[in-house]
């Protein structure tokens, strides 16, 4: 069961005379519908994830206009679906997070770039790049530099995002290219509304079929010698025509004002920021309209440079506002000027920092140091008080908590399966010594933080078992590779698994088969549960039961020998299976499953279900765990080895024991991890279990009535 849509699929079937409100992500996907998209495709990841969740749970309606959809295995396989659009008149449209995502699909990208499409080709980019970001730091402009293709970056409002999805279609067409529309995170959840037009079924579909395949033409095979008349209409054809297109079609955006002397250039999805940060310092006002003028790069790949020179001609000086490293856009334009003889100053990354995300705080001090050096003139004063009372608040918070903000890394949910594997495998290395773990994307990455630190590298989504190779060899001891069941399906079965078969690799792989794609928004893949065999016990720890077999007998078709499959949560068991698999003679690659659904996933279903024997008067039981604060030491050895956010602290009512005691606060979903934790490294017994009974039985109720007699009669009078 995944999260349901259904309220946002409702909103894609709007037409002319409605007007949508929401997301941007999902203006974007109305957008496609709009456009007349033949086929849609991607792989899942923030913050894009909703397109393709929404669109695969509207594939009725969509069926009924004749979109195709497709929830690819990987970027690679999405991007590879734009094949389609290389002979054919079909517009299609796929979408992924980047940089990460950009990476893994650039073969078919490339090949994709060389020989040009025919029908618009469109790929929507989650630029997870800047504070929220859970990827490393790099942009996708780079790719589209070095592939000749066109990136759009549009400014964050939503008819005009629409405008830009309709737009980038065209473009795509009339330059035989196809294009990248990349939305940052505030891009995908700014929030407005738009006039609706009607939706467009596409004019070639499962309803209306291509008469015949196309004739055969090497031209469109990026092989010698196509590929160098390839590139030569890349510079010499394609980006002349979408240079064309986008000053025709007037794509980029100047907002003119009356200091003519300076200007700004930015990148799109930058200008609301940019917009706020000079409201700060009252060279904006409510409306946007700003003082100085601004040149809104939508399109970042190719700049005009007529357009580019227009705008910088009679000014003194120009500030360019481009997020991240290096500055690419911030060189093009140097050199376009330079050609040309313009000769205005450009500041840019002199102003600005050189990484991160161009917060409006950030923004804010380029552009006082902008006034400063070009301007001081302007009145900048709001601007300045503004940034120096940030400061002083900063400071006045540190200095009240006499030390900065601890760091509140992101961890495991409250019961996820995942966290027992890591408790095993901290005691595993009491038995088997300190092992080289190489981690992978996912949920399970969580791990390199406090309290496990486990993990030494992260080489990519599936790459696990495949970063252990070179280090294998070199190493004393077996080698761990950590990977999730998404990362499995997603590159970790060949990458992996069958180069370790082919290798004859010594090492030992964990799969973490929670059932879905959990770190993407829990999307269902091959192996996920039969949600109808998947209520069982109300017990949340009974997560362990009717996973798929898909993997293992994958696995076991392949030829791999040495394969456990154990419930997640028995930490023993796993601490065995660890142990085991470190000292067996068997020189192949062995495999551990650790067996347990993830329990985001199972809570959405067992919520709703509890809920419903509640309403209808049955017997409900909640497990939940606690620590006996008579027994607890104060030691916090079950926190070292939990991390159950759950678990935590309160201070001790005995007077006598100075540390704090450990305590199970209310969000406890009773995984029974604190349990077996306490068995497993034989800690203190501070530990029960208890059951809370809604609706109880008599068969409840008779024995409790009794318990509570008996120590009546024990307590003094
Ligand atoms: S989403 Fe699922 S797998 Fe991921 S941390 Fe939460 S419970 Fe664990
Ligand atoms: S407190 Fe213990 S039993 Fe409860 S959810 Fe956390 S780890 Fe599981």
């Amino acid at each position: 069961m995944e999260v349901s849509f259904s309220r946002e699929a409702r909103m894609l079937r709007r037409g002319a005379g409605e007007t949508f409100h929401g997301e941007g992500i999902l203006a974007i996907t109305k957008a496609l519908l709009q456009a007349g998209v033949s086929y849609v495709g991607g792989y899942q990841g923030a913050p894009v994830s909703h397109l393709l969740d929404v669109l695969v749970q509207s594939r009725e309606y969509l069926n009924e206009l004749g979109v195709h959809v497709e929830a690819c295995s990987n970027e690679a396989s999405a991007a590879a679906m734009l094949g389609a659009s290389i002979h054919y008149p079909l517009r299609g449209a796929v979408t992924w997070k980047s940089i990460v995502g950009t990476n893994v699909a650039a073969d078919a990208l490339s090949n994709l770039a060389s020989p040009g499409v025919t029908g618009g080709a469109l790929i929507i980019i989650g630029e997870d790049y800047g504070e929220g970001a859970s990827v490393v730091q790099e942009r996708t402009v780079a790719y589209a530099l070095k592939s000749s293709l066109v990136l759009l970056d549009p400014r964050p409002e939503l008819a005009h995002m629409v405008r830009m999805v309709e737009e980038a279609f065209l473009l795509s067409e009339a330059a035989s290219t196809p294009a990248m529309l990349q939305l940052r995170i505030r891009a995908c959840h700014v929030r407005g509304s738009f006039a609706c037009k009607d939706n467009v079924a596409p004019a070639f579909s499962r309803h209306h079929v291509l008469p015949q395949p196309a004739v055969f033409d090497f031209d469109r095979i990026p092989h010698p010698p196509a590929t160098y008349r390839h590139e030569k209409r890349k510079y010499g054809e394609r980006m002349p025509a979408a240079r064309r297109f986008v000053v025709e079609h007037k794509l980029n955006e100047v907002f003119a004002g009356p200091r003519d002397d300076l200007g700004i250039i930015v990148l799109g999805g930058l200008y609301n920021s940019l917009i706020r940060a000079l409201q700060q310092f009252g060279l904006a006002d409510a409306f946007g309209a700003s003082q100085v003028p601004i040149l809104a790069l939508n399109i970042v790949c190719p700049l005009v440079p007529e357009e580019i020179g227009d705008f910088c001609a009679g000014k003194r000086a120009v500030l360019v506002v481009e997020e991240g490293q290096p500055e690419f856009v911030e060189q093009e334009i140097l050199a376009i000027l330079r050609r040309q003889d313009v000769a205005a100053r450009i500041h840019g990354k002199n102003m600005l920092p050189m990484a991160g995300e161009y917060t409006i705080e950030v923004i804010g001090r380029g552009i006082a140091d902008f006034i400063a050096r070009e301007a001081p003139d302007l009145p900048a004063e709001a601007g300045r008080t503004w940034l120096g009372e940030t400061d002083a608040r900063r400071k006045a918070v540190t200095a009240a908590l006499d030390a900065p903000l601890p760091a509140r890394p992101p961890q495991f949910c409250t019961g996820c399966p995942e966290r027992p594997v890591f408790a095993a495998l901290k005691l595993a290395q009491q038995d088997i010594g300190p092992v080289h773990v190489a981690g992978d994307i996912g949920c399970h990455s969580f791990a390199t933080f406090e309290p496990f630190s486990i993990g030494h590298t992260i080489l990519g989504y599936g790459m696990g078992l495949a970063s252990r190779a070179g280090v294998s060899p070199a190493m004393g001891s077996r080698t761990l590779a950590v990977m999730g069941d998404g990362g499995f399906w997603h590159n970790g079965l060949l990458t992996g698994v069958q180069s370790a078969l082919f290798n004859a690799g010594d090492a030992v792989l964990v799969i973490l088969k929670n059932g879905y794609t959990s770190a993407t928004g829990t999307q269902e893949i091959i192996s996920s549960p039969d949600s109808a065999q998947a209520t069982g016990s109300q017990d949340a720890g009974a997560s362990r039961v009717h996973q798929s077999k898909v993997i293992e007998t994958t696995l076991a078709g392949i030829g791999v020998k040495w394969l456990r499959t154990v419930d997640s949560y028995d930490v023993k068991a796993m601490r065995r299976a660890f142990d085991d698999a470190f000292t067996t003679d068997f020189p192949g690659l062995k495999i551990i499953i650790a067996e347990g659904e993830c329990q985001l996933e199972r809570q959405r279903r067992v919520k709703p279900w509890r809920a419903g024997l509640l309403k209808a008067g049955k017997r409900v039981v909640r497990v939940k765990y606690g620590v006996d604060e008579d027994t607890c030491s104060g030691d916090h050895s079950c926190i070292r080895l939990s991390g159950c956010p759950t678990l935590t602290l309160k201070a001790s009512p005995d007077s006598l024991k100075v540390d704090p005691i450990a305590t199970v606060i209310d969000g406890c979903v009773g995984c029974g991890l604190c349990g077996e934790n306490a068995h497993a490294a034989a800690l203190c017994p501070s530990f029960y279990r208890g059951e809370v009974i809604r609706n109880p039985h008599w068969r409840d109720r008779l024995p409790a009535a009794i318990r509570r007699a008996f120590i009546g009669l024990l307590q003094p009078a």
